[in-house]
């Protein structure tokens, strides 16, 4: 098994805070297995996804206070807001 870089192993710390749910639209991404009626994993595939609140591009840090869980769709569009927030910063000499 590949070692989990700090900064995976935070990303799913925040996921796991936020209990899999995107914080805009509400959407559960979670996925768990019962083995003899026992719960033994709770996780998602991909399904969620931990966002930068604050750009890394634009000084955010990795850190869970940082860190928001989103769905796919809702990462998306945050994405595209951020790299609009980027080439403005980066147009206005900010970075
Ligand atoms: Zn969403």
């Amino acid at each position: 098994m590949k070692r989990k870089s700090f900064e995976q192993m935070l990303k799913e710390t925040a996921k796991r805070r936020d209990d899999f749910t995107c914080q805009h639209c509400g959407f559960v991404g979670k996925n768990q297995f019962e083995r003899n009626g026992v719960l033994v994993w709770v996780g998602a595939y991909g399904l969620v996804e931990a966002d930068h609140i604050i750009p890394k591009r634009l000084g955010g840090e990795t850190s869970l206070r940082n860190l928001q869980t989103l769905c796919k769709k809702c990462h998306k569009k945050k994405t595209k807001k951020d790299l609009k927030k980027i080439a403005e910063a980066r147009k206005n000499g900010i970075i």
